[in-house]
Order: structure tokens, then sequence, then C-alpha cells
């Protein structure tokens, strides 16, 4: 059971104090708090954990300072979609709305080489109105001999960047806590040009100790990658740690799954699950189709394998694309083969308009058809 609390509940109060003495009073049922400090108020919500089915739901409604109690499934508690659940699908981070009801397209190099490349992206992003962007700095690679990513070295000049040409949110792969300090370090030391949205790359889904320390801090927003070759309950599962840790600004990522039934593409694409991971959690869903698709072969209509998955990502509700770019795709440290050219981004950007069109366009038919 989910307790909601009056927005802005002042832990101090008499009426919070006498909630929380109610609540240790219960018999096998421990709980947790947690709390959601957004720009115009805080939210609280204490979760019970235990016997909860002995409880009255409107008993518990009506304890001081409860808006609201809802009963909910084992399953995601946090993070889940629950019956007469009015949670919101929504967050901000850095002036930017992350929800299940828009868009936001993370154009960017799969892997920092060059400060002359990051600038030329960031600028053509710019161009093109976009706030967001991809840039890797630590690269988790299957091979230990191969280009590690840039890691701290690169992080202020590319902070610097995205303040120069007006990006907002950075989403960038972390491995290892210290990159949050590296990170946090770059961006003080910078002036806090930009955001920064941390990446759980595939290989890291289930690295729960990481999930752990990822979802204890609340400055960054996370994309979680499902893994690539475990079940989507695992996955959600595993966003849940963040969230259950106290970090619930999650996106979740479908990149393809591993297997030879997806050749000649590198990972099976799964954004067939966009609609699913809807209406089982309240979080945003990613795509990336460079990491699904891997190549820049081109179907006899002459549009690429990676713009036919984003548009059927889009058109099935997706709310953000991470996709690989690169200003010169043959000198790319990391995934040249699969990177869209700089010149190709308001194509591509079109192109997702369009899908994006359709999707709402449907809804809209949807509504109609059920009303
Ligand atoms: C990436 O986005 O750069 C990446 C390595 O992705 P994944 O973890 O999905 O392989
Ligand atoms: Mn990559």
């Amino acid at each position: 059971m989910i307790l909601i609390l009056t927005p802005d509940t002042d832990q101090q109060s008499s009426n919070y104090l006498r909630l929380i003495d109610h609540l240790n009073n219960l018999p096998s049922i421990e709980h947790r708090i947690h709390q959601e400090r957004g720009a115009q108020q805080t939210l609280t919500e204490i979760y019970l954990i235990g016997d909860t089915h002995t409880l009255n739901l409107d008993e518990m409604s009506s304890l001081p300072c409860v808006e609201r109690a809802v009963r909910i499934s084992e399953e995601y508690r946090v993070l889940g979609r629950h019956k007469d659940d009015t949670r919101p699908t929504s967050f901000e981070y850095n002036g930017i709305t992350f929800g299940q009801n828009n868009l936001n397209v993370f154009a960017g190099l799969c892997a920092v080489n060059t400060r002359e490349h990051v600038e030329a992206m960031m600028k053509v992003l710019q161009e093109n109105g976009q706030q967001c962007t991809r840039m890797g700095a630590y690269k988790p690679r299957t091979n230990p001999y191969s280009f590690q990513g840039f890691g701290k070295e690169c992080l202020p000049y590319v902070f610097e960047l995205a303040g120069k040409y007006g990006i907002k949110v950075v989403a960038m792969e972390i491995t290892h806590e210290s990159h949050i300090d590296e990170i946090n370090e770059a961006l003080e030391q910078t002036g806090n040009p930009t955001g920064v949205m941390l990446q759980i790359g595939t290989r890291n889904t289930q690295n729960f100790e990481l999930l752990k320390i990822v979802g204890r801090q609340q400055r960054h927003p996370v994309l979680l990658k499902r893994g690539f070759g475990i079940t989507l309950e695992e996955s959600l599962n595993a966003a849940e740690y963040l969230a259950s840790e106290g970090n619930s600004k999650v996106i979740f990522g479908l990149r393809g799954m591993k297997t030879n039934m997806g050749d000649p593409h590198r990972n099976f694409v799964d954004f067939a699950h966009v609609p699913v991971v809807k209406r089982l959690t309240r979080m945003p869903v990613c795509i990336d189709p460079s990491h699904s698709v891997g190549s820049r072969d081109l179907a006899p209509d002459n549009i690429l394998d990676v713009m036919h998955v984003t548009a059927q990502g889009v058109i099935a509700g997706a709310n953000m694309v991470l996709v690989d770019f690169h200003p010169e795709p043959k000198v790319a440290l990391v995934d040249g083969p699969q990177a869209l050219t700089l010149k190709e981004l308001p194509y591509f950007l079109e192109d997702i308009r369009i899908a994006r069109d359709a999707y709402e366009q449907r809804v809209a038919l949807a509504k109609k058809h059920f009303n």
C-alpha cells in the first residue's frame, strides 16, 4: 500500500509525527518514506510493506497528512502503475519535461573523440532546435584492448560546449560510481552549464550495487537500458532498484535483444514493448535504434533500417530517441558504421515528426472509438 501525503507535508509537524507513530505501531508492517523534491512542491509517499491486506483503505486514507491511500501489487512498487493510481507519469529536469506523453530526441556521439567533433555536433543540434544530446565518455567495451572512452578528461569541454549551444541535458553512460563524482566535479568546475542524464548500459542492467548507488543520488535522472539477455520483467525490476533507493526519475530504454534471430540487425528490435512498458509502469520509454540495428543498411524504399525502426518506435508512442550521429563516421572511435551524419539530422527529425503526428492521430482515433 502507498500513502500519498498532502503536498509539502512538514516532517516536523505534529500531524506527521502522529502518522509515523501510528505506522510504527502497525503489527508486521514496515514503512519506507520516499520524497520527491520538485521545483514547485515536495511530494512524500510512504510505502507500507508486509501484511498490508489486513489494513482498511478508508481508514488509512483518513490518517493525518494522508491525501490518498493506494493498494498496490507487489510488482514495481514505486515505478509501477497500480489500480486507482494517479501519480504522475512525467518529471522535469533542467527545464525539459520527460513523460509518457511527449517526445525528446537525444542525437549525439556514441563516444566523444575530439573537441571539434563535439562542437560540430552541438552546433548542428542547436541549429535544428534541439536541447538534448548523447555523449559517451565512459565506454564499456567487449574487448579490453578497444578504446575505452576519454573519461573525465573530456567532460569539461563537453559541458562547456553544451552550455555554449543551449544543450540542457546530456545523456552519458557511467559504469562505476566514481564516474558520478567525476561528472559532478566537472559540472562544478565549468559552472553547471548543462544537465546530465546518467545512462546505465545494457551490460550493467543487473549490476545491483551500481543501481543502488545511482538510485541514492537524486541530482541526475537516469536512463536505464534494458538488459540484452534477460526478460522484460527482470529489466523493469532493475529500474525499480533505482526508484526503491530514492530516484524515481527513471527512463526505460529499449535497445534490442541479443540473439541471432535478429540478423542481419545487430540486435533483435524490441520496440513492440514500448506500449507494454507504458502500461506496466509510469516510466517514459526510450528507444535506441542505433544499437538495435547497428548498421546503415538501406531498404529498397531508400529509407535506412535505423530510420524505419525509429519510426516504428515513435508511432507506438516512444518518449525518447537515443541515436548515434557523427560528423565523420569513418573516423569515429566507436560504432561509426551505425552513425548518421550531421547532414542527415534535419531529415531524421522530420521523419520522426511524421511518425509522432501519426501516433497522435492514432491516439485521437482510439479515443473516438472508445467514447
Ligand atoms: C550506448 O548507448 O552507447 C551503449 C553502449 O548502449 P547499450 O548499453 O545499449 O549497448
Ligand atoms: Mn555504441
